[in-house]
């Protein structure tokens, strides 16, 4: 089929690569010059893995223009990929979707098309994007003969994994107010929902993803849809860092209890991981949509509400444990391991990392910073905050009077703590964990003063995975899935050592 993605940002690249090697004809479109020109020398704009590899692989199927009549006119399929950020009062500005949908009235073709709302966008967006493509088609006298229909496709990749999470969804939703719009959206999906697709050699096909349950809806559950599993999860991982605080309180290893707890498939283990909370460009956005949104129908969202106030909590808790063990921040060094939001991307988009920055920096220290990824990204965003930005993690620790690690990036595994303590001063530098991702016990025994935003040192108590020679095995899946493998997983690489 044809189709035109307008917005090439995470979710627009993403999807555009994808369906280009599902084996339809797509062409890219964003206003940004830059971006274009970029794509069309085969460069990513941004940091996600496989992407560069996909979009060769499909690069046959896959154009990229700034013009709206080089995509549209001849699309059977439209997706607005365009960015929604936060609009005063919590509401999302949605000037860029506005500028979208009278693009697309300009250049509409004559056959029937579908234009798939893949933005996260608030209730009613379907109903609004279709009333303004009809009134711009009204005011140019070019209605006639000019078919389409509005649909609503939520996007759920996770930056870091978008494209094994674009071709391996865990679900296809799609909501539509007409038959023949899912129709022609099923057709489109049909290789992904089936999984019929040749399986890139980069990224082969999961053995669980045989087929892809698709949930056909409304517009108005589609759109809901998105928002309802954002805040679900912003509201996981603040629960666990809620109990955490409570652990910490009571002497209590908050990885056994996520662990304790997550197994039960009932509540299962992902994000109950207690940390510094959770940033991006999604979970602040999309849950303060759906405050303002609930409140717009004179509801309130306790629970949603009470989700953000214990992320904004967690972060100052970083800065309260600083200044509980340094007593004096102003005119120390604090180095942050990671300024990437999570790891495996270069988004800054609300990254605890530039909020603690901030907080630091307002109470006089001095920051010093390393992250793998996205250090030019933050050069260039943010040139105003006063970051000092090194190349090495190493070099960082051995410049700080104080080291958070924000991001877990896999790299920071490999730190050779021991040799930087030995090449330094003998100072005894202050290591916050803000993600259960360093053993504290090396750390300690290296000389550093070890500290868990979470209270305790993770890796600690009797594990038969670890301390048995010949363990009582536990089951591989339950592993695998279970959130504190990555604990387990440092205990035996780092702690060994
Ligand atoms: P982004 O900011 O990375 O990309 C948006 C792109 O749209 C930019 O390149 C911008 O130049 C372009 N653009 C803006 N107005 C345009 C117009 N009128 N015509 C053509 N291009 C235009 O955003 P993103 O992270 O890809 O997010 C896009 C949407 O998807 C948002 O609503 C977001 O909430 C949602 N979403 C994002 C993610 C994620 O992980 N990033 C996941 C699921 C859903």
């Amino acid at each position: 089929m044809n189709v035109a993605i307008l917005g090439t940002g995470y979710v627009g690249l993403t999807t555009g690569a994808c369906l280009a090697y599902l084996g339809h004809r797509v062409a890219c479109v964003d206003r940004d010059p830059s971006k274009i020109a970029a794509l069309q020398r085969g460069e990513a704009p941004f940091y996600e893995p496989f992407l560069k590899e996909l979009m060769n692989a499909a690069s046959p199927n896959l154009c990229f223009t700034t013009e709206y009549g080089e995509a549209v006119p001849g699309a059977e399929v439209v997706f607005i990929a365009v960015g929604t950020p936060p609009g005063p009062n919590g509401t999302p500005d949605l000037k860029q979707l506005q500028g979208a949908a009278r693009g697309i009235a300009e250049q509409l073709g004559e056959g029937f098309t579908v234009i798939v709302n893949k933005s996260t966008v608030p209730v009613g967006s379907g109903n609004w994007v279709e009333a303004l493509v009809r009134e711009e088609l009204k005011k140019r006298h070019e209605g006639i003969g000019r078919t389409f229909a509005v649909a609503s496709n939520p996007e759920f990749l996770r930056e870091g994994s978008a494209i094994h999470d674009s071709l391996y969804p865990n679900r296809v939703v799609i909501g539509a107010e007409q038959r023949k719009t899912l129709e022609v959206l099923y057709e489109l999906y049909r290789p992904l929902l089936n999984q019929s697709f040749r399986e890139p050699d980069f990224l082969p096909r999961p053995e669980k993803a045989r087929s892809v349950p698709l949930i056909s809806t409304d517009l108005a559950s589609a759109e809901i849809i998105k928002y309802a599993a954002n805040a679900f999860l912003a509201l996981k991982i603040s629960y666990i860092n809620e109990i955490s605080r409570l652990a910490e309180k009571v002497g209590a290893n908050i990885a056994h209890v996520a662990r304790g707890i997550g197994l039960d498939e009932r509540i299962g283990t992902g994000f109950l991981q207690a940390g510094i909370g959770w940033g991006g460009s999604c979970f602040g956005k999309d849950s303060l949509a759906l405050i303002a949104t609930a409140s717009e129908y004179g509801l309130d969202m306790p629970i949603v509400t009470a989700a953000r106030e214990v992320n904004r909590r967690q972060r100052e808790r970083v800065v309260e444990k600083l200044l509980t063990n340094l007593k004096i921040l102003k005119g120390r060094t604090i180095g942050l391991l990671g300024l990437a939001f999570k790891p495996e991307t270069d988004d800054l988009r609300e990254a605890p990392a530039i909020d603690l920055a901030r907080q630091l920096i307002a109470r006089g220290a001095r920051v010093i910073a390393h992250d793998p990824v996205a250090m030019n990204r933050f050069r260039r965003e943010y040139a105003d905050l006063a970051v000092s930005v090194r190349e090495t993690p190493e070099d960082v620790i051995s410049n700080s009077d104080a080291v958070v690690l924000v991001t877990e990036w896999a790299q920071y595994k490999e730190i050779q703590w021991e040799a930087v303590a030995a090449a330094g001063e003998r100072k005894r530098v202050v290591v916050l964990d803000g993600r259960q991702a360093i053993d504290g016990d090396r750390l300690t025994r290296a000389g550093y003063h070890y500290l868990s935003i979470v209270g305790q040192n993770p890796v600690t108590g009797f594990e038969p995975e670890r301390d048995l020679e010949s363990p009582v095995t536990v089951p591989l899946e339950s592993r695998e899935a279970d959130c504190s493998s990555r604990v387990l997983w440092s205990a035996r690489s780092i702690g060994a050592a």
